[in-house]
């Protein structure tokens, strides 16, 4: 069936694939972020997913600036922890592109019988040794992400290798606070509207008085923050430490047994500094 309708082209472009990473996302009042701060291969699907995760970084941290609790550093710390990321998603776009590139197609490819069985099995080898199905398992490039600034306290936990083997959901700082099924509705529900320190089972009494300080010096510096009291061994095995705080994007920013003395210091270190 054929059927007629008219047709407008309105653009008609050449795609150039290029690899590039903008030097710096940020000068000024001007910041950088998706296809303006990084165009990828399509090799992965990653530019997209790499814009959005820069999108979800930087608007918290513009919105804590136009509220007037952001510290001074607070904007830095988007091209600190983006720019990182851009670049480790377009090696890994590179190396699936490039894995593609080099793969050649014999011709007895799509020949009936035996020989053409035989060809195709051989080139089902030479992809699964290629490690081709890292391009496709590729979880860990979308959900793996791990900021390291000045407004993320490390706690000292290694990083998880590249790649889709080894890779886990973590609470270590920097990284995404992992779902957990609190029957009917996830961890990650509870996060956007501001910092949440999820409180889990292990936490004693001092950390509990900690948390309340904790509060205080949060509420002391006009900044969101809730206490989200989680029972139960699942949310405390996922997420490793009695006390982690979690950020508005949803990445953890500090985790730990017990509030440090100085709960304010910890609240200007997440915020990006006193001014
Ligand atoms: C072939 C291909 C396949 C892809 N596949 C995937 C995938 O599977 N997964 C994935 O995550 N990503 C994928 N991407 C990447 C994804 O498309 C980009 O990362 C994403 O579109 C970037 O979004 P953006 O809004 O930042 O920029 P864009 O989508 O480029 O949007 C910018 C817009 O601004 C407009 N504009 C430009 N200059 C001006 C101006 N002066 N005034 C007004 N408007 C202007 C443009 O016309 C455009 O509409 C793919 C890209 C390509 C090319």
């Amino acid at each position: 069936m054929s059927v007629d309708t008219s047709l407008e082209v309105l653009s008609d472009n050449l795609w150039h694939l290029t690899h590039r990473v903008a030097e710096r996302l940020r000068s000024g009042r001007v910041l950088l972020l998706g296809g303006a701060a990084h165009t990828l291969s399509p090799s992965g699907g990653f530019g997209m997913n790499t814009g959005i995760a820069a999108a979800a970084n930087l608007g918290w941290k513009l919105a804590a600036a136009l509220a007037g609790w952001a510290g001074p550093d607070l904007m830095d710390s988007y091209a600190a922890e983006c720019g990182p990321i851009a670049v480790r998603s377009l090696e890994e776009a590179n190396r699936n592109l490039r894995r593609t590139l080099d793969r050649s197609l014999p011709p007895e490819l799509d020949h009936d019988g035996v020989d053409g069985r035989a060809v195709r099995a051989a080139m089902a080898r030479r992809l699964e040794q290629s490690g081709v199905d890292r391009e496709f398992r590729s979880v860990w490039v979308h959900l793996g992400t791990r900021y390291r600034s000045t407004v993320v306290v490390d706690d000292g936990t290694p990083e998880s290798p590249p790649g889709p083997d080894g890779w886990s959901p973590s609470a270590a700082p920097g990284c995404r606070a992992p779902h957990v099924d609190l029957g009917g509705s996830s961890t990650i529900d509870l996060f956007g509207a501001g910092y949440r320190l999820v409180v889990c089972d292990g936490a004693g009494p001092g950390a509990l008085a900690g948390a309340e300080e904790l509060a205080a010096a949060f509420a002391e510096r006009a900044v969101p923050f809730q206490l989200a009291p989680l029972p139960g061994q699942r949310v405390r095995d996922a997420y490793g430490a009695p006390l982690v705080l979690v950020r508005p994007d949803g990445h953890v920013a500090w985790r730990a047994a017990s509030v440090p003395d100085d709960p304010g210091a910890l609240v200007d270190t997440v915020r990006g500094g006193a001014w």
